[in-house]
């Protein structure tokens, strides 16, 4: 399998070249030459596999360059009920992904989230810490992780690479910004190649030394400076695998559909199921959820992209999904273009000029159904009154993630198939809206009682870019 880019202008490339590194040459986003199609066959044969097993079914269509072997004894080690066994609704911890039916045969959640850090993002990050040490070993390299984070990505990528050879992560965060749960969760790790950063500052300043440092090119290839972002195709990748897996939980045979409506922000989660679509699992719909920050929700009821300014972005209740622009949709619309990779280059010329565009009046929008994408957008009241209602009426408590999920799945909900919300996040994150909804606590699995009380590990630094340069600097050459 050859990876091409969004924009055209970027050689072809396998996938371990490009597992380590994030934007294309020119700019655009990799994606597969073409997507496997998935046959009839393939798909009943696949039915009855372990999580595991499916992973390593559908990652070897996609990831050649790994001898088979090799491939599948990552899955095996990644997608164990060890790794994912915070479900804590008495679900099966050996299905990776339970899926939990809200109402029958109607609405169902899959959790996503019963990962080391209670976030979806686990499910793909857990999978590009084994990949990276597996690639870094055979090459005899190392590369050095540097991010920013206000809770989950952080936290995801730091349990992901926690005790691994060949990788360092360097992790800032805005000192006292984050839960008493979050900090915990980062700064516990006592890991030697973990290194977590406290900036005196708001996020924004964290991310302005990520961009500082990255961008000072000798630094950066002198003490081999990487990241882990959701543009990733690895991450993207890992994350088509639930959808294959939720379809077969929700249904007994393959001539039936299934709607997954998925919270977004940055676009990453919902191309993994734009891509199992292509594949030719039998999606009906993807229902795209949004909370204030609407951009995508706009884009699929108007055509229009519209891209935020910093200071257009809501501060939400579901943080997650907080975003300005979403930087995974451009691989979207290469598709919706027909794969025009100079059409892509022109809108992101645009896009990075900080204007929006408009496909309403192109073939294009007009053929936007035949992708099955609907969508539609919450506030916090509906989030409030969502989590109020599911645990009224169900006995379930769900994060604010997953409520604007649910609150948008209702609106979409047919009698022709069932609607699968994907459970981004537990609801212990976000103790904050739980108490606000409900009035109590939030639940936590038994396992992570008391994580607050053990010791923490972390340097605490004013947002000062040299100060970050030297503290690697000093790291990596001890
Ligand atoms: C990252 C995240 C999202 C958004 O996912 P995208 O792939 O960026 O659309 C939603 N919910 C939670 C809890 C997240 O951590």
């Amino acid at each position: 399998m050859k990876y091409l880019s969004t924009r055209g202008q970027a050689a072809q490339a396998q996938f371990c070249d490009i597992l380590l590194g994030g934007l294309a040459p020119d700019g655009g986003l990799y994606l597969p030459e073409s997507y496997p199609q998935i046959t009839a066959q393939e798909l009943s044969e696949w039915r009855t596999l372990s999580y595991a097993e499916l992973a390593f079914e559908i990652l070897s269509r996609f990831i050649t360059d790994i001898p088979a072997a090799d491939l599948k004894a990552i899955c095996d080690k990644t997608y164990t009920a060890e790794v994912y066994r915070y479900t804590y609704r008495g679900d099966d911890a050996s299905a990776i992904t339970p899926l939990h039916w809200l109402e029958e045969g109607k609405l169902a959640l899959l959790e996503l989230s019963n990962g080391p850090t209670l976030a979806f993002k686990d499910m793909a990050m857990q999978l590009l810490g084994n990949l990276f040490e597996y690639v870094l070993d055979k090459r005899g390299e190392q590369i050095n992780i540097l991010g920013a984070t206000s809770g989950d990505t952080g936290s995801a990528a730091e349990y992901a690479m926690r005790g691994k050879h060949g990788v360092r992560v360097f992790m800032l965060s805005p000192h006292g910004k984050m839960s008493a749960f979050q900090r915990a969760q980062m700064y516990s790790l006592q890991d030697d190649n973990i290194c977590n950063i406290a900036v005196t500052g708001m996020f924004d300043d964290a991310q302005y030394i990520v961009k500082a440092v990255s961008s000072d090119a000798s630094f950066k290839a002198r003490y081999k400076i990487g990241a882990v972002n959701s543009i990733n195709w690895a991450r993207v990748a890992a994350q088509i695998v639930y959808y294959f897996k939720g379809y077969f939980e929700a249904t007994t045979s393959n001539d039936q559909q299934v709607a997954f409506c998925v919270p977004s922000g940055n676009f990453g989660n919902i191309c993994a199921g734009h891509i199992a679509r292509q594949m030719g699992l039998p999606i009906g719909r993807l229902i795209l959820a949004t909370n204030e920050n609407d951009v995508l929700d706009e884009f699929f009821r108007t055509g229009v992209y519209r891209p935020r300014r910093a200071a257009e972005t809501h501060v939400t209740s579901s943080p997650s999904m907080d975003i300005a622009k979403a930087s995974n949709f451009e691989r979207f619309v290469f598709d919706l273009l027909g794969r025009d990779a100079k059409a892509v280059a022109e809108l992101w010329r645009q896009v990075d000029a900080g204007q929006p565009f408009d496909l309403s009046r192109t073939g294009h929008f007009q053929h936007i159904a035949g992708f099955g994408f609907v969508s539609g957008s919450s506030t916090h009241a509906d989030r409030i009154r969502t989590i109020r209602e599911v645990w009224e009426q169900y006995g379930v408590m769900i994060d604010p993630h997953t409520a604007d999920g649910v609150k948008v799945a209702r609106e979409h909900m047919t009698a022709e198939m069932p609607v699968v919300v994907l459970e981004t996040a537990l609801p212990v994150k976000f103790g904050d809206t739980i108490r606000e909804a409900l009035g109590r606590e939030a639940d936590r699995p038994a396992a992570l009682a008391g994580i607050e009380y053990l010791p923490q590990r972390v340097v605490v630094m004013a947002p000062d870019a040299d100060a970050v340069k030297q503290l690697i600097a000093k790291r990596v050459s001890a």
